[in-house]
């Protein structure tokens, strides 16, 4: 059977791990390139035997000579602690390795799909949001570094698109939480399960009347590939999340219900630029990749939460025991 040959860079990070675990399952062949600034190979180990899945340590600022027929490019740190950690190698990811993979792209003509985010809203004054606007970016703020790198990224596809007439797909992620988070990337749903079942208080930043959209990892790794084999003239940009809204305080109850914790809510400082309100339009996923979330967020923070509990667990075996 002759496999599509398909890269997918940022494999071992959060999303990246189970997009490869699930072109594996469909079929492909998979190359999986990451410089594990946040990601790990804890997230790949399972599928290292795998015949037809292979790993490449390596930084996509730099450029990459391989054969593919299908990129995805995922690589970039998605949480601010870690986006704002070195924020001009941030930006270099973003834009230095859009460049990379398009020119990669172009060379073997492969299809080339974009992670960008809802964070090119910005702070957005129009809910829900839709594709065509245009944000509301502060490109001097901290978060500037991803936003506007990931803006630059947006750019860069659309004019290898119009330039070189490559076959590109850009959809724009919105919050997604699932098992493989980073635990520590600050993230709210990964904080607040955390402090949860370590009995911690519940940072609630602001009075919590913030509202999020939350995509479980499984609804948007088929929307991924629901993207990707679309035809041809499916560019995206394309509004990828659930639109079902939350605020960040009723998330906080939600978790401590499942969880059956104790940890009580303490209020701390709104975050600078942190958008109030952000929820995704999805009529476009809805009408051209016939998409839409179906995990619905108690069962997809169960899941969550079982995966938090086996890292927290496997991580005290790792404290040798006093005395
Ligand atoms: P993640 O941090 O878990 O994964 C990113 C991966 O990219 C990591 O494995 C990291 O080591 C790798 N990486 C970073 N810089 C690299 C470089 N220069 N070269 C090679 N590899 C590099 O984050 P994630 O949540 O899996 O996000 C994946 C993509 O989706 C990112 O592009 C992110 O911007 C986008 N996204 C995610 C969300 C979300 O809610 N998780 C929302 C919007 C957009
Ligand atoms: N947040 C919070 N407590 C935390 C972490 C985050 O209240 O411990 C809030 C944060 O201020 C924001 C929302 O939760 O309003 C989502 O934050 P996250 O960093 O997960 O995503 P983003 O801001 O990128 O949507």
């Amino acid at each position: 059977m002759l496999r599509k040959r398909v890269l997918v860079t940022g494999g071992a990070g959060f999303l990246g791990s189970h997009l490869c675990e699930r072109l594996l399952a469909d079929g492909a062949d998979v190359l999986c390139v990451d410089n594990y600034f946040t990601g790990t190979k804890d997230h790949i180990v399972h599928l290292l035997g795998h015949p037809h899945f292979e790993v490449l340590r390596h930084d996509v600022t730099f450029p990459l000579y391989v054969e593919v027929d299908e990129i995805y490019n995922l690589a970039c740190p998605a949480s601010p602690v870690h986006y704002q950690f070195d924020p001009v190698q941030t930006t270099k990811t973003s834009v230095h390795g859009a460049i990379n993979m398009l020119g990669l792209a172009k060379r073997v003509k492969a299809k080339i799909f974009q992670a960008s985010t809802s964070e090119v809203y910005g702070d957005p004054v129009v809910h829900p949001q839709t594709e065509d606007y245009r944000g509301n970016v502060n490109p001097i703020g901290p978060r500037a570094c991803y936003d506007e790198g990931k803006r630059c990224a947006e750019t860069l596809f659309f004019d290898y698109h119009r330039q070189h007439k490559l076959n590109i797909r850009v959809a724009r992620i919105f919050n997604t939480y699932g098992p493989r988070m980073h635990p520590n990337d600050g993230r709210v749903v990964s904080n607040f399960v955390i402090q949860a079942l370590k009995g911690q208080p519940i940072t609630v930043f602001g009075d919590g009347q913030q509202t999020r959209a939350f995509c479980y990892v499984d609804d948007l790794i088929d929307g991924f590939v629901r993207l990707m084999t679309a035809p041809d003239d499916v560019t995206g940009p394309i509004n990828l999340g659930n639109p079902h809204e939350f605020t960040i305080a009723q998330l906080a109850e939600l978790v401590i219900d499942l969880t059956g914790s104790k940890s009580k809510l303490v209020n701390r400082p709104l975050p600078v630029d942190d958008p109030m309100q952000r929820c995704p339009d999805i009529a476009k996923a809805r009408s051209l990749l016939s998409w839409e979330p179906k995990v619905p967020l108690r069962e997809g923070l169960k899941k969550t939460i079982d995966y938090f509990e086996r890292l927290l667990s496997a991580s005290k075996d790792k404290v040798p025991a006093a005395g």
